[in-house]
């Protein structure tokens, strides 16, 4: 494992945190969060960068960057804010699996629309009465001749209310089999008659915005099934580590962004005569946070490296998640209290950071559920 940067890596680093400083500072990040838009330049401007088609070969019509490259944009947009990288990496992960699953028309599709930017993907997996426990999903879709006929409902399914957006759709069409088998991913059109997409009142992640989406007999062609009928849980989890270490990556760069801007605070902001952050219970605990930020890092590279060499990570994958998460919601915590009065006030970016932080730990797979992982590879029959 090399713990140095290539010099196209160093590049890429680079060009993205100009992205981020031009397009997404954090400052414009929290007003979009405020007024709940997502401004076209960002997804625009992520695919003129050929960001979307990093991940593809050449021959596929890529770079072919690997899961390090794909951390380093995470991370960079990730200063701006958690949900800015989500737009990244919320259509570039349901991306990678279409394409590597997918029929000649769903591979043109992802080449010529997804990876230009003109056309975006969103999850749908979660339901209301099932969220860790995803696979009692009960989202149905039965045969009708040439067509799906889908009927149930979705929750917390990020960026679909967005125009020019598909929904990668988990839904059950093997109602007998045993639970993990007998899920399908369907491509479903919003647009379509029977599908109803309802904004979710969150706390923050207003940029992508979260949404359920209904589904009353929507009629889906069964040309837009993905892979294999019935092993849509396998083409799920084809993909879910290399969404853990990406995922990683954005609250790695959100970690390091609220604590520099708590440290420029702290620089600035005199009491009793003297920078706050000179008062040892700050600067410990700062520097305790820049360890685990650290931390983190290397448990997400080490992770990206594992899956660059073809290596199982799932131990690894949910380590990093879970303390990249975990660092981000300890971040702005103590950003909080560092900032004080400043940072209470909903016109600090610190106040942004904190509402955004909390969920890190729930979506994408909670805290709890990363740990049952980690046990369970330590032998542990962890429930
Ligand atoms: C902002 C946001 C964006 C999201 N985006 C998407 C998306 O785009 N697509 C999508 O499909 N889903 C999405 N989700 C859903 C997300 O994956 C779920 O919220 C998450 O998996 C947790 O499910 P839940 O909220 O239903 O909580 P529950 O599963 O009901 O869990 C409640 C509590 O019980 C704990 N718990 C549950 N089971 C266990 C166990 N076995 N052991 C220990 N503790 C356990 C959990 O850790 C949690 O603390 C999103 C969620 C949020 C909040």
């Amino acid at each position: 494992m090399d713990f140095g940067l290539t010099d196209e890596q160093e590049m890429l680093r680079a060009t993205a945190r100009d992205f981020v400083a031009k397009v997404c500072p954090p400052e414009k990040a929290k007003q979009w969060d405020e007024e709940g838009v997502v401004p076209p330049e960002l997804f625009k401007g992520m695919a003129d960068l050929d960001w979307f088609s990093l991940p593809f070969t050449e021959e596929e019509g890529g770079d072919g960057g690997g899961p390090l490259e794909l951390i380093l944009i995470a991370e960079e947009l990730g200063r701006s804010s958690f949900d800015v990288a989500m737009c990244y990496i919320g259509v570039l992960i349901p991306g990678i699996t279409v394409f590597r699953w997918g029929n000649d028309e769903q591979r043109r599709f992802i080449r010529e629309e997804v990876m230009a930017g003109r056309h975006r993907l969103a999850v749908g997996l979660s339901e209301p009465e099932s969220g860790s426990d995803a696979a009692a999903l009960r989202t149905t879709a039965v045969e009708r001749g040439d067509q799906f006929a889908v009927s149930g409902q979705k929750a917390w399914c990020t960026g679909a209310g967005l125009p020019n957006t598909t929904i990668a759709t988990y839904v059950r069409t093997g109602p007998r089999e045993p639970k993990h088998g007998g899920i399908s991913l369907l491509l479903v059109d919003p647009t379509t008659p029977g599908v109803e997409v309802r904004r979710t009142p969150t706390l923050a992640r207003h940029i992508l915005g979260t949404n359920e989406v209904f589904f009353n007999e929507a009629l889906i062609p069964r040309e837009n099934l993905v892979g294999p009928r019935d092993e849509g849980w396998k083409v799920m989890l084809s993909n879910i580590e290399l969404e853990k270490v990406i995922i990683t990556g954005g609250y790695l760069g959100a970690a390091q962004a609220t604590l520099d801007e708590m440290l420029d605070y702290a620089r600035q902001r005199h009491a009793f005569g003297r920078p706050i952050g000179n008062f040892q219970a700050l600067a410990h605990a700062m520097a305790d946070l820049q360890t685990e930020i650290d931390s983190a890092r290397m448990l997400a590279y080490r992770a990206a490296w594992l899956l660059s060499q073809g290596k199982p990570c799932t131990r690894e994958g949910s380590m990093a998640k879970l303390k990249g998460s975990e660092t981000y919601v300890a971040a702005a915590r103590l950003g909080m209290q560092v900032c004080a009065g400043h940072g209470f006030s909903t016109e600090s970016v610190m106040s942004f950071r904190y509402r955004e932080s909390i969920v890190a730990t729930i979506s994408g797979g909670t805290s709890q559920i990363q740990r049952n992982g980690i046990a369970r590879s330590m032998g542990l029959r962890s429930y």
